[in-house]
């Protein structure tokens, strides 16, 4: 409202004119018109008018009165001094020309707010004009006012309703409102996008609309709960969307009018879909892990930080004998569990919650039905965030594991135990088992039984039969045995040793074990180790016995053999003389020769015989020298082309050109081959092919004998170098064979140092026989040259006195025959003392002495005689059944010039008695 103005206010004129008169002339007006306390301020240009009108200050104490400018025309003046709101800044008045009212209508329109023409211009208009200005450059500033007011104030409800919607639309929830015929008014973003209406379609809409009638009736439930009560109401509401449950929880409240009526419910409802499948996995997950600590048979217990048991699983009743919820809210202790249990499971509670690790521990408990091994992990559980909230104890029951563990460990402990046990009887058993003295074994036994089952003392007695009731005791003493009581009994664990028949041995005594009774098992080990001891002296008597059998079997061939020389010596003698004597003639000379070669034949059987037996007795010396794998064939096939030729065979040969060396005995080589070629002749049916060859392989000279004869069963292959062993008995005996013969080569062939091996394809297909020996490196000097074919007569030496002294009578006195029928003068005696008397009594240039004599034998007679320098020229020869190499140098030894084995062939004894004559070719040669 425009201020009245009252006396004493000063109001501020601004005069604005360029005429100085019109000013003063308005001045005078204004005086004298009004009663306005004036102030003028003047100015005479348009510009200064407006910068005045326009300076701070209030605009209704001031006013502009605007004459004439020249500067400026009103209408400009006015253009200027408006704003925006077409307002000037203070009350404009303009002096127009004239009476001025066509430019003062379109100066009011523009602006000002009264003109006065010139031509009207009185102090009382001019008050008039004044006063009308003023009051209505008030009123245009209040309705100004007032519009302004009225725009700000729509604007702050705009605002606040922005405010309102971006807030419910900002919030997650589902905001509605609805009236109270459930017509929905008010609603946010989330609702509609959640029931897919736009804004539009959301007013006025209804629950039967967007839910269908069967949600809409639950809502609208809650809906006049609200209604009714006037209060908040929370309601758990579901809906269905694309056939699936949404859950919500909806917070409801009424809207109140002035009066306190109920117009309208307004909602807020929020999605918790997710929050109850949540809910309800947890819950599942609960009841699983309810379920799964429930029957696992492992013990769960939840412990928090004061360890009270905030879970405990059914399996505790088992342990403790006590309810699950008796531990709830209590603490190990508290529950009165043993003071050292506490300490343990304590300890790991507080170690799991401290560093955040899970902790183990082994402990026992005394459960209802006895003492239980546990073990257990404490294991802490971490919150969300990151912060252990409780330990988990997950407690194992290991009792029947560690009964198991000490079941295995103790079998373990035994099966070592027994297998050592096992080792050291088997150890005993050996050595007793590899001796084959009843001395060794008893002490064997002893010791070791004494060791095995710990006894500071152990000794036992055996009587042995057979050996004149001998005696032995062994004893054992251990180190740290005090000295034996001999009055105290010798101990209380006793086993019996028996023969195989059950006849008592002797008997195997223990002293007693300080501080350890003996069990049963150390009975079982000492009966054992007897049985074992009298099993190994069995053996040992078997060997014994056997190997006296041998070696008796081994004399009685040697005996045989030599035995059998004697009446072969006068036979010999005997066809020799009726050769010589040249009486014979027609059958009778037949049967000599026929006698003749089968005489040959037993010399060579007999001399089979005594050679095994002198190899088995490990009486054969080998006389070796350089020689020639030739030399050796050579002689072998002059001694059995008779038998190759008597069966009408072919023989073929393939040998070395080359002199193929080896070390070796000459004759014994000879003879194994000479004895594999006899064999060929032997086993292969007249007119059969026989093949000897020979060649070098590395190291080795090979001789080889093969024939297309009855050949050999691969059954009787390994066997055929068995001593005594025949394929076919009757076969053998048919052709005269002992079978001695390949077992002899073999020996020979070993004692050479190489092998021999027979490899036939079967029964009639021919056999075949490798003989391998080492080849020597040739060297010069003793190479010994094939010895010059004996020559079958000698020339008859010169006739000389001849003793023989032999006590088997046909054997001296065919002899003498003999000799006499070479010419010789001969006397014949039959022991030792006759020959002595006779050689002092005869003289004779030599005498032919048997060794083995009754009374003195030829040894004793040979030193005699030796020991008679008169003698000196006397020729002194053996003539004997023994003539293996130690033979001959005993008799050498003796005193013997020479040493002529039974039967004496008499080219043999005339080749000594030429010697004799010609000292030049004398030497130890021996014949036989
Ligand atoms: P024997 O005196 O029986 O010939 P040996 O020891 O020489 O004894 O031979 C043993 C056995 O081997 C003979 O009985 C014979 O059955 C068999 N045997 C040996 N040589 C041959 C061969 N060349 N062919 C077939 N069988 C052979």
């Amino acid at each position: 409202m425009a201020a009245r103005m009252t006396t004493g206010d000063i109001l501020r004129v601004i005069l604005a004119g360029s005429s100085p008169g019109d000013r003063q002339w308005i001045i005078e007006l204004m005086r004298s018109g009004s009663s306005w306390h004036c102030e003028f301020t003047e100015v005479d240009t348009g510009e200064a008018a407006v910068r005045h009108a326009q300076s701070p200050g209030a605009g209704r104490e001031r006013i502009l009165l605007a004459a004439p400018l020249s500067d400026m025309d009103a209408m400009r003046l006015v253009a200027r001094l408006v704003d925006a709101q077409g307002i000037t800044p203070c009350p404009v008045v303009v002096i127009t020309p004239g009476n001025g009212r066509e430019l003062g209508t379109v100066l009011l329109r523009a602006g000002a707010q009264d003109y006065i023409g010139e031509e009207w211009l009185s102090p009382y208009v001019l008050a008039r004009a004044v006063a009308n200005a003023r009051v209505r450059w008030a009123m245009e500033q209040d309705v100004c006012e007032r519009d302004d007011a009225r725009k700000q104030a729509e604007e702050q409800l705009r605002q606040a309703q922005r405010l309102t919607q971006t807030i419910i639309d900002g919030a997650g929830a589902l905001v509605f409102a609805k009236d109270l015929q459930g017509r929905y008014f008010l609603t946010n973003r989330a609702w509609r996008e959640r029931v897919g209406l736009s804004e539009l379609q959301s007013q006025g809409v209804t629950d039967e609309a967007v839910y269908g009638p069967q949600v809409a009736q639950d809502v609208r439930r809650s809906d006049q709960q609200v209604l009714t009560s006037g209060r908040r109401v929370v309601a758990e509401e579901t809906t269905f969307q694309h056939g699936r449950a949404v859950y919500y929880l909806s917070s409801k409240f009424p809207l109140m009018d002035e009066a306190g009526r109920a117009y309208a419910v307004c909602g807020v409802s929020t999605d918790v879909t997710s929050l109850k499948e949540t809910q309800a996995a947890l819950q599942a997950r609960e009841r699983e892990l309810q379920t799964l600590a429930d029957n696992t048979p492992d013990i769960l217990a939840r412990f928090d930080r004061q360890w009270h048991h905030v879970f405990v699983s059914a399996a505790i009743a088992r342990m403790t004998g006590r309810a699950p919820q008796d531990f709830i809210g209590r603490t190990p202790r508290e529950l009165g569990m043993p003071a050292d249990l506490c300490t343990c499971w304590e300890r790991a509670i507080e170690a799991a919650f401290r560093e955040g690790q899970a902790q183990t521990v082994e402990f026992t408990y005394e459960a209802p039905g006895g003492l239980r091994h546990f073990s257990g992990r404490f294991v802490p559980e971490f919150g969300s965030g990151g912060r252990i909230e409780h330990v988990l104890a997950v407690l194992h029951d290991d009792t029947e594991q560690k009964r198991a563990e000490q079941d295995i460990n103790r079998l373990l402990e035994e099966e070592r135990h027994y297998a050592r046990l096992l080792a050291r009887m088997a150890q005993a058993s050996h050595r007793m088992h590899a001796s084959l003295s009843a001395d060794e074994i008893a002490q064997v036994l002893t010791e070791q039984a004494r060791e095995i089952l710990g006894a500071p003392r152990a000794v036992t007695h055996l009587t042995l039969e057979g050996s004149g009731g001998r005696t032995i005791q062994a004893v054992s003493t251990s180190e740290d045995a005090g000295p034996a009581d001999p009055a105290a009994p010798e101990g209380v664990l006793n086993a019996a040793l028996t023969g195989k028949g059950g006849e008592p041995l002797g008997l195997l005594q223990l002293a007693d074990r300080p501080g350890e009774d003996y069990t049963h098992e150390d009975r079982t080990v000492l009966r054992q180790l007897a049985a074992i001891a009298s099993t190994g002296l069995e053996n040992a008597r078997l060997y014994a016995s056997l190997r006296e059998a041998d070696h008796r079997k081994d004399e009685f061939l040697a005996t045989l053999a030599h035995e059998l020389r004697n009446p072969l010596a006068p036979i010999r003698n005997g066809l020799e003389i009726l050769r010589r004597s040249g009486q014979l003639t027609g059958p009778a000379a037949q049967a000599r020769d026929m006698m003749e070669r089968q005489l040959a034949h037993m010399v060579r059987l007999v001399d089979d015989l005594l050679d095994v037996s002198r190899i088995s007795r490990g009486k054969v010396d080998l006389r070796l020298a350089r020689l020639t794998l030739q030399a050796v064939l050579e002689n072998a096939l002059e001694s059995s082309r008779p038998a190759i030729e008597a069966g009408h065979h072919r023989l073929v040969m393939q040998l070395p050109t080359e002199p193929v060396w080896i070390d070796g005995d000459l004759t014994r080589l000879a003879q194994v081959v000479s004895n594999l070629l006899n064999n060929a002749a032997k086993y292969t049916p007249a007119g059969g092919r026989i093949e000897l060859s020979a060649w070098t392989e590395g190291a080795c000279a090979v001789i080889g004998v093969t024939d297309d004869g009855t050949g050999i069963s691969a059954d009787m292959l390994p066997r055929v170098f068995d001593l005594f062993a025949q394929v076919d008995r009757t076969l053998a005996r048919a052709q005269g064979g002992l079978g001695i013969g390949l077992s002899l080569v073999k020996k020979l062939v070993e004692l050479h140092g190489g092998d021999i091996r027979a490899e036939s394809q079967g029964l009639g297909r021919g056999s075949r026989f490798t003989v391998r020996l080492p080849r020597a490196v040739p060297a010069a000097g003793s190479v010994a040259q094939p010895p010059a074919p004996a020559a079958r007569i000698t020339p008859s030496p010169a006739p000389c006195r001849v003793l023989v002294c032999d006590d088997n009578i046909d054997g001296a006195e065919s002899l003498g025959l003999m000799l006499d029928l070479l010419g010789h003068e001969v006397r014949t005696v039959h022991d030792g003392d006759a020959a002595l008397a006779t050689v002092q009594a005869w003289r004779p240039d030599v005498v032919l002495l048997d060794i083995g004599l009754p009374g003195l034998s030829g040894y004793d007679v040979a030193r005699r005689l030796r020991s008679d320098p008169a003698l000196r020229g006397l020729l002194l020869v053996a003539v004997t059944g023994w003539g293996t190499a130690g033979d001959q140098r005993r008799s050498a030894e003796a005193g013997f010039d020479q040493h002529l084995t039974k039967p004496v062939e008499a080219a043999a004894l005339e080749a000594v008695l030429a010697r004799r004559l010609d000292p030049a070719r004398a030497g130890p040669a021996a014949s036989g």
